[in-house]
Parts: structure tokens; C-alpha cells; sequence
């Protein structure tokens, strides 16, 4: 906090220590507010516009630095001194105006240093306040259980715009205003404050503040009403559940339905374990496994051996690929998941009203919907794309010859993935990407690593380029790239990979008919419980995104299906605090929690601690010592707010980061923890011990330093 905070936060503890030392409020008890009713009324009547302002201001003053009890006094002074309905407005404005004072101030106090230290817990308060803002102040106000300026100080961290605290502040408080007011006009026949929180009084107040609550619950009911006007609400369910898609999301959701015995029905239109296990995770991670073999081979030499080029029968390679998508096919069987007490339906689902969905000529009605019907490979509408049967992750895995020359566009996850397996098998490949890195949500140090890996096994890695054209040319394809200059180039081809992102899958199954609402960039759009604008129809996975990855569809999954199933009594609040992912490139790129772009921008007041796996004695016997451990803690603490590894094995390393994070364990504690010698993870604690080394203690280490030179003598 900055010199002149502290001495205005010094000021303002001042003014109440003083307050309260010279015991000021007792001023303010009711006793001593009725025995000098009869100076104050002779005050009034002799000089009514001077003591009018004077009380105002003092009034403002009082509240704006949150002197506790004093707009109580001294409400129930106005109402005695000046009736019910002068005394409304003199306090109605004097309150609000001293409450926006005291939100301004408390903003300016607290709220930076607030934010620095609390990021995650702000941003979802203010995501809160964005949506629901004026409502959850509105009801604030109105229940006077909640103190009036412990209410501005929380609004003061939020980022409520002021006039709008203000509006709604002088509505909400309008209510109490007036009971207190009008308390303050029979302050004669008043004994003692208790009196005016008579139970009566009380009751009012909760009605008061109840009513909000049940005003937030009729528009939900209204809104709900709206959408389902259209259709007739089923008398009884042939389920519990309808799932649509038996992908990562979809299996998850039926499973949890089916453990906690409801009746579900999961449908699939083409196969189970969707895009995970046919076109996705699995056939991927297969691929590089078997291109990295190729690659260890041609660098033998590194190993002790001859350098080999492996001949490669790409048809052979995508058999073991095919094979081992057969071994894990088992655990997503239709035989598993009714033996799990999941009804399976092999067709396409198409929803016919909120509460039905057809499917292989059935209508079957459920109480639920979940939509996990995934994404798609996004094809961009580049001119002449159609002339060539281009490949996407869709159909990449049936390919059975090595192309000799692939483009591959998009230098996101999947392109690079794919960039890599496809040059160590043996291709030339040239990778395009439109921004300036390939892996751009990663810091530029780990997207330069994989760069420089990648040319360094023979891609050309070409960023900041847009494809604007394909086309043939004397028999050769070939795609014209556009660099910022403007500057055209042909690159040759005889295979393009299509890896520019995923669209999810929103059409031609019954949401625009009945109306479901989707976001801008084509997810569906689902609330903090993961409902759409229907409230029984879930939207989870790829389909509804923010990340399109197995693991967060599967946790996504719990969440729908317990909201569904079990929301009347309780829902739950989809939590994203702590995400891992994992890039399969090599080196592995893993991340949890932010990195440092994101925290910049986010205006953290973050350190960055970094170990060079260079140097880690397991990456040097295994001839893979190249890559980063990079942790952001909070400045001033050993609490992990990201950390990202580019390393072998990172994807399995991140685990720890992941633990601390999840369960607030420090760097401290990683450096204290026993780990394998000599192990890959030891990276972790060794950059763990990167950051304990730049918080020595100098001091402490000073005086052991004399305490050893006198024991020497
Ligand atoms: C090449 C590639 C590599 C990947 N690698 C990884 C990785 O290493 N790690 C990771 O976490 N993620 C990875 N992913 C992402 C991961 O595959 C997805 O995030 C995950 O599959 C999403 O699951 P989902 O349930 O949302 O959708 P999906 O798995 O796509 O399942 C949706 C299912 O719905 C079905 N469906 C659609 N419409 C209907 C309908 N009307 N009726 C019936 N069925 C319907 C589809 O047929 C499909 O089976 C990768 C993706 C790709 C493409």
C-alpha cells in the first residue's frame, strides 16, 4: 500500500479512536439523544438552514468513515427533529451520499492491494457482481442485519460502478430509512434501542429482506416460464436422464446417474468414447509414441548406437494406432455401460421439446437433458480448400501412406502434436500459423523451446502467416501464405492438415428449434451450474466449453449430472480454480493455474521462479536434458498460482504443481517432501529450492555465520 493510504486509513482510525476515547458515542445513546430532544428542537427553530447543513454534513461525514452506530443515531435524530417526511429525504440522501464516500474511499484504500492478494476469489465475486450485482446490493440494503458500512466496504473490493451503488443503495435503504425514520419521530415514547427492533419490527424486516430472495425466484420462475411456454411438461418421465454423445462428457454424466440410481439414457451417434478414444487423445498419443520410435532410432548415435532412418509403413504405424484404441474400447463398451445400469441407445438423439428427445423412432421423456455432443474440426473458409481432399483430426487416422510433403495449419495443441509425429515419421512438413508463436497460450519461452525442437527435426515453422489460398498447379498443390507485409508466398504440398481449432457441435439435433441459447463464438451458453437458458437441459464438455479437454469435460460431467439429479435440495457451482493441461509435443509442455502473460494482464503482483532442466542429473543420464520449470508464486509468498514445465514426462510432473495448488501447499512444503533420486520430478523440488534460495534469510544466516566464527574461537 502506498504512503498516502496509509495515512489516510491512519486518519480515519484516528477519527474513531478519538470517537470512541472521549467517549463521543455515548452522544449518541438513546438517553442522552431524548434529554437533549427539547435543546436540539430550540436549535432548529432558531437557526433551521444552519443546522439543517451542519447535521447533513456532519451526517455524510460520520458515515463516510464508517463510525459504527452513528447513521442509526442519528437517524432516529432526524426523524424526531424533522418529521417523517423531511427526516426520509434528509437521511435518504445524507446516508447514501456518506455510504458512497465511504465505498470511494474504502475502494481507494483496499481494493488494489485486495486485488493483488486474492485475484481468483475477486474475479469471482466480480463475475458475480457483473450478473447479479444490483440485485445481491439491492437485498444487502434491505436486510438491516447486514451493517451499513461493512456492506460499503465489501461493495468498495468489487467493481460495482459508483453511481449505480448509489442508485441502488438510496432504493434499498429507502425501506429502512423509513421504519427508522418514523422510529425516530416517536423517539419520546422510545426507552431504549431494543425498542425499535421490536420483534414486530424484526419480522417486517426479515419479510423486507426476504423479499428480495422471492422476487430473484419469481423472475427465475417467469424467465423458465417463459422458455417452457411453448411446450407441455410430461405427467411422467421414462427417465431420470437423457445424456446425448457418449464422449468423455457424455459417459461420465450417464455413469454418475446410473451409480446413484436414477434411470438414464445415453445415446451415441457414431462411437462410443467419442473424440477422445477414436479421433483424439488415444489415436494421437499412439501416433507420437510411434513417431518418437522412428526419431530415438535416427538419433541413435546420441545413444551409444548408429543413427538408423527406420522405414516407415505409415498403414503398419496406424494398425498398432487402430490397435490400441481396440484395447481401451472395452472400458467405453455399450456392454459396460448397461451392465453399469446406463440404457444405450446407438443413434442419433435429437431433442423434441424440453422434456423429450427421440431417438431410432423412440420418444422417450426425462426429466433431464445433457448435451455433450463435442466439437468438430473448424475448416476456415479459406478460397480453394475444397478443391483438395485436405485431412483434419477427423479422418487423419485412416491415412495409409506417409505423405511426402504436409501443411499443417494451426500451431495450436493439436497442430504441433501432429507437426511432430508427422516430420519424425519422415514427412517434410511445413507448419503455418496466423500469430506470431506456435502454442500462443503458453509464455513465449516454452513455445520457443518446442520451435526450435521442431526446426531442429526439420519442420519449417512459419508464424505469422495466413493461408488465403489453395490451389493446383501442374499437377502440384500448393497453398499461397500471406505474411503482416502483405507479401504472398506458394508453399507446395501433397497433404494439408486442417488443425485451426474446434466448433462445437450445436446443430441439427433440436436446440435451435426449441431455442437453446448458444454464446458468440458458437458454444452453448450455460450458467455457473452448467444450465442453459432451459434449466432441466445441461450443456457439458467440448459443446459448451471453456476448454476442450477430457478431463475437464469428465469433471463438467459431475457437476451436470449432480445439479440435475439432486439441485432441488442442492447445486453446485462449476469450479475451474485449478485446470491442468498438457501439450504431448516434444519436450511436453504442462501447465497449471496462470502463466505469465496472464498474470500481467491480470495485473498480479507475481515472482517467477525458474530451474533449467539442463541441469537435472536423470535428464542428462536419459539424454533428454533440455527444457524449463517455471513457477509464478505470489509476490511475498511460497503460494503456487501456475507453474509450467517443458520437460519429458511434463504432463506427469504437473501433477504436484496441480496438488499444491489445489490445497494451498506451498513451494516450502514441496522442498520439504522426500523425492526419488534420480527421478524426473525432482525438477520440481529443485526449482522449489530455486525460490527458497531468493528468500534466504540473510539476517538469520549472518548471525550464524558469527555464531560458527565464535565457536571456532
Ligand atoms: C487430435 C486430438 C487430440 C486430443 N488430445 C487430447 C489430450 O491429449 N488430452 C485431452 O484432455 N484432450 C484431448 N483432446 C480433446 C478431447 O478429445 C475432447 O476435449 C473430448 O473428447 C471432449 O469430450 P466431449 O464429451 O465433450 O465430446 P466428444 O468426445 O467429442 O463426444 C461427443 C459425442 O457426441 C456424439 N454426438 C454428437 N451429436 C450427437 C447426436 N445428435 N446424437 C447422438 N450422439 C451425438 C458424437 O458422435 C460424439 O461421440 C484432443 C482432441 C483431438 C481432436
Amino acid at each position: 500500500m502506498t504512503r498516502s493510504r496509509w495515512l489516510a486509513l491512519f486518519a480515519v482510525a484516528f477519527a474513531v479512536v478519538t470517537f470512541f476515547y472521549f467517549d463521543l458515542d455515548a452522544l449518541l445513546t438513546l438517553e442522552n439523544l431524548k434529554a437533549e430532544q427539547a435543546s436540539l428542537e430550540a436549535q432548529i427553530a432558531e437557526q433551521p438552514a444552519l443546522f439543517v447543513t451542519g447535521f447533513f454534513v456532519i451526517y455524510v461525514l460520520a458515515t463516510a468513515v464508517s463510525l459504527p452506530g452513528a447513521a442509526t443515531a442519528m437517524t432516529l435524530v432526524a426523524g424526531a427533529l424533522l418529521g417523517l417526511v423531511w427526516g426520509v429525504v434528509f437521511v435518504s440522501f445524507a446516508s447514501t451520499i456518506g455510504a458512497t464516500l465511504a465505498m470511494i474511499l474504502g475502494r481507494w484504500l483496499f481494493k488494489e492491494e485486495i486485488e493483488r492478494r486474492f485475484p481468483s476469489q475477486l474475479a469471482t465475486i466480480n463475475r458475480g457482481i457483473e450478473k447479479d450485482g444490483a440485485f445481491y446490493l439491492f437485498t444487502l440494503r434491505l436486510v438491516p442485519i447486514f451493517p451499513f458500512w461493512a456492506i460499503n466496504i465489501l461493495m468498495a473490493l468489487t467493481r460495482m460502478r459508483v453511481l449505480q451503488f448509489y442508485l441502488i443503495s438510496q432504493l434499498g435503504m429507502f425501506a429502512g430509512t423509513l421504519v427508522y425514520v418514523n422510529a425516530g419521530t416517536e423517539l419520546a415514547r422510545i426507552e431504549q434501542a431494543s425498542d425499535v427492533l421490536s420483534p414486530g419490527l424484526i419480522a417486517s424486516f426479515v419479510l423486507l429482506g426476504v423479499f428480495p430472495l422471492l422476487a430473484k425466484w419469481l423472475v427465475d420462475f417467469l424467465r423458465a416460464r417463459r422458455v417452457y411456454s411453448n411446450y407441455e411438461r410430461p405427467r411422467r418421465f421414462d427417465t431420470d436422464m437423457v445424456v446425448i454423445g457418449a464422449g468423455s462428457g457424455g459417459l461420465v454424466a450417464a455413469l454418475i446417474a446410473a451409480t446413484v440410481k436414477a434411470r438414464v439414457t445415453l445415446i451415441e451417434k457414431n462411437k462410443m468414447g467419442g473424440d477422445c478414444l477414436n479421433t483424439g487423445c488415444v489415436p494421437s498419443k499412439a501416433l507420437i509414441r510411434s513417431a518418437r520410435h522412428a526419431y530415438d532410432n535416427r538419433r541413435g548415435g546420441e545413444l551409444g548406437f548408429d543413427n538408423i532412418e527406420l522405414p516407415v509403413d505409415l498403414n503398419k504405424v496406424m494398425r498398432r494406432v487402430q490397435r490400441a484404441i481396440a484395447k481401451i474400447e472395452p472400458h467405453d463398451s455399450v456392454e459396460r455401460y448397461e451392465s453399469l445400469g446406463v440404457d444405450v441407445e446407438l443413434g442419433e438423439g435429437r431433442i423434441v421439446s424440453p422434456w423429450q428427445v427421440e431417438v431410432n423412432g423412440k420418444l422417450i421423456t426425462t426429466r433431464n437433458i445433457i448435451i455433450a455432443t463435442g466439437a468438430e474440426p473448424f475448416v476456415p473458409p479459406i478460397a480453394g480448400i475444397e478443391m483438395v481432399d485436405y485431412l483434419t483430426s477427423d479422418n487423419i487416422w485412416s491415412l495409409e501412406q506417409l505423405p511426402g510433403r504436409t501443411i499443417v495449419l494451426g500451431g495450436g495443441p493439436i497442430g504441433t502434436e501432429l507437426t511432430q509425429a508427422l516430420a519424425r515419421l519422415g514427412s517434410q512438413v511445413t507448419q503455418v500459423e496466423l500469430l506470431p508463436n506456435i502454442l500462443p497460450r503458453e509464455d513465449i519461452e516454452f513455445s520457443t523451446l518446442v520451435r526450435e525442437q521442431l526446426e531442429a527435426e526439420g519442420v519449417s515453422v512459419m508464424t505469422g502467416y495466413k493461408a488465403t489460398e489453395v490451389g493446383s498447379d501442374g499437377g502440384e498443390n500448393y497453398l499461397v501464405v500471406t505474411d503482416e507485409a502483405g507479401i504472398e508466398q506458394r508453399v507446395l504440398f501433397d497433404r494439408l492438415v486442417v488443425a485451426v481449432g474446434r466448433k462445437a457441435n450445436t446443430t441439427g439435433f433440436g436446440l435451435e428449434e426449441i431455442g437453446v441459447e448458444l454464446n458468440a463464438n458458437g458454444t452453448v451458453a450455460v450458467d455457473d451450474y452448467l444450465r442453459t437458458n432451459f434449466p432441466n437441459i445441461f450443456a457439458i464438455g467440448d459443446v459448451a466449453g471453456p476448454y476442450q479437454f477430457t478431463h475437464t469435460a469428465s469433471h463438467m460431467a459431475w457437476y451436470a449430472a449432480v445439479n440435475a439429479l439432486f439441485g432441488v435440495f442442492r447445486k453446485f457451482r462449476v469450479d475451474y480454480s485449478v485446470i491442468p493441461w498438457a501439450t504431448f509435443c516434444a519436450p511436453e509442455i504442462a501447465r497449471v493455474g496462470m502463466n505469465e502473460q496472464e498474470a500481467k494482464a491480470a495485473g498480479i503482483d507475481y515472482e517467477v521462479t525458474t530451474y533449467d532442466v539442463s541441469d537435472l542429473d536423470r535428464a542428462i543420464a536419459d539424454e533428454a536434458a533440455h527444457g524449463l520449470v517455471k513457477v509464478l508464486t505470489r509476490a511475498g509468498s511460497d503460494k503456487v498460482i501456475g507453474a509450467t514445465i517443458a520437460a519429458e514426462h511434463a504432463g506427469e510432473l504437473i501433477g504436484e504443481f496441480t496438488l499444491a495448488m489445489k490445497h494451498g501447499i506451498g513451494l516450502k512444503k514441496i522442498m520439504g517432501t522426500i523425492h526419488i533420486y534420480p527421478t524426473f520430478l525432482e525438477m520440481n523440488k529443485f526449482a522449489a529450492s530455486e525460490w527458497r534460495k531468493a528468500h534466504k534469510p540473510e539476517w538469520a544466516l549472518a548471525v550464524a555465520e558469527r555464531f560458527h566464527a565464535w565457536r571456532r574461537g
